[in-house]
């Protein structure tokens, strides 16, 4: 069968049961998207960020970074409970998270901000821009 996250083939032992409810993503794929959407809140000057992201795995090989980024859904999802008219969206990848201390600033105006992304970025490394 071919799995409809991540695309690839996978294998299914075929029994009646798997005939009648045959599961459309992969073992692996399953397992990922039981994985919750995690949560942090990072406080700055006037406000705080609220930051979503599916995975905190330091070193995500680019097979599992491709299935994080179908389901970022699931974290888009949350973010959107957690956001308001009075709060600022952003989607983070290697870039974002590379130019922060460029773009922080734009950050101070909101008392709301809410991050999003596939993996976890560790913003304490940008300790002194808040
Ligand atoms: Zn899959």
């Amino acid at each position: 069968m071919r799995c409809q996250i991540c695309n690839r083939f996978y294998a299914v032992e075929l029994t009646f049961e798997s005939l009648l409810s045959a599961k459309e993503i992969c073992p692996l794929c399953r397992e990922l998207i039981a994985i919750p959407v995690m949560k942090e809140v990072i406080p700055y000057r006037n406000g705080e960020i609220h930051y979503h992201y599916l995975s905190d795995l330091p070193n995500c090989d680019l097979a599992t970074m491709q299935r994080f980024e179908k389901m970022i859904v699931k974290a888009l999802k949350e973010a959107i409970s957690d956001y308001d008219q009075d709060s600022i969206m952003i989607f983070l990848d290697e870039r974002e998270y590379g130019t922060f201390a460029c773009w922080s600033q734009m950050l101070f105006s909101y008392q709301k901000a809410v991050f999003i992304s596939t993996v976890r970025y560790d913003f304490m490394k940008y300790d002194e821009h808040f």
